[in-house]
């Protein structure tokens, strides 16, 4: 079982602490015993422990840097949600195929941002432009936000003030399991809380550091029970021997554990695994064993983001993982919807 993130070492921007929450934070990482160092800025932290970049690099993931989010202006966030919202970015999973390995490049520690109100603030402004139409805002976008939330509790205020707001919707998607704190929160239904899952194969090969299986299932049990609409991202939907038989068993696993209610308002992302040519030698540096499949030749080359092609499954493949899985939803939860497959 994966333990709730505890950082081994926390930066603090000395800015940060005229915000309340670095104080809190400041406080309750003394009292556990937490080595705090003070820098002016996050572009400071660049002197992480370790001996070489293997090191330095795990030893980032498990570094949290308390912050200011200076760039208030949203990121879009298609297909799952109008805008981005920025509580925190980075990770401290070890997922081999994330994509924040590429994007977050040579700082791959931890930032959570303290000026809560002023992103709000911001919301509220992308809200009104487009009222009455509903604006969705994506919380996982740079992070694995729940995976440190126990901490900062940043993301509760977002649910509870999106529970508030007449035309903003949040969503977020995690692969952890420590949900408990989030559960009596304020939410009005206009959350929508997903858990990323995987069979079993790939989450035991590329997904160390996270959540397993069971663990998400039973967090998406508990959520589903405090009334959260819930959601599931397959993703990255990777080709295996055995995948076929290994993604029935994980929606069978699922349909069997979750309450008829959630069952009837339950969406699905489905993704299929991808990769850049850049991202490839990034993983390939980072995690040197993987068995992560990166083969140019059995792939589709597609036009990506910023002109960097990305390499997808053949078109064959996705018709077999778009039948297999869509026939396994359909069967097993004939009211959800299935949002997309990409
Ligand atoms: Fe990346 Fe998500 Fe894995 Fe974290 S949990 S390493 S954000 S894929």
């Amino acid at each position: 079982m994966v333990k709730p993130f505890v950082p081994q070492l926390v930066y603090i921007e000395p800015r940060a602490l005229d915000y309340p929450l670095a104080r809190k934070l400041r406080d309750k990482f003394e009292d556990m015993g937490i080595e705090i160092r003070e820098t002016t800025s996050h572009n400071q932290v660049r002197n992480l422990p370790g001996d070489n970049d293997f090191q330095k690099y795990r030893n980032a993931k498990s570094t949290l840097v308390v912050g200011i989010r200076k760039t208030l202006k949203f990121d879009t966030s298609k297909p799952s949600a109008e805008y981005a919202i920025p509580f925190a970015t980075g990770c401290m999973g070890h997922c081999h195929y994330c994509y924040l390995q590429t994007t977050m490049g040579s700082k791959p520690y931890i930032r959570t941002y303290v000026n809560t109100d002023e992103i709000f603030e911001q919301a509220e402004k992308y809200m009104k432009e487009r009222a009455p139409e509903i604006t969705r805002f994506e919380a996982s976008c740079t992070s694995d936000i729940v995976g440190i939330d126990h901490l900062t509790h940043t993301l509760k205020s977002a649910i509870e003030y999106f529970g508030k707001t007449d035309h903003g919707r949040l969503r977020f998607v995690t692969k952890f399991a420590h949900v408990d704190h989030l559960l009596d929160a304020d939410h009005k239904g206009r959350t929508r809380f997903r858990f990323s899952i995987n069979d079993d194969y790939v989450i035991k090969y590329f997904e160390p550091g996270t959540s397993r299986l069971p663990e998400r299932i039973e967090a998406a049990v508990k959520v589903a029970e405090a009334g959260y609409p819930l959601g599931f991202i397959i993703a990255p939907i990777y080709l295996h021997e055995g995948w076929k038989k290994g993604y029935g068993e994980m929606l069978e696993r699922l349909a069997e554990a979750l309450p008829q209610k959630a069952k009837q308002d339950l969406t699905f992302e489905l993704i299929q695994h991808r990769f850049t040519q850049p991202a490839k030698r990034v993983i390939q540096k980072n995690y040197p064993m993987s068995k992560l499949e990166l083969d140019e030749s059995k792939r589709k080359w597609k036009w990506g983001r910023y002109g960097i092609g990305k390499y997808v499954y053949t078109d064959p493949e996705q018709e077999e993982m778009k039948d297999t899985l869509k026939g396994h939803i359909g069967k097993l939860f004939p009211d959800s919807k299935i949002e997309y497959f990409t």
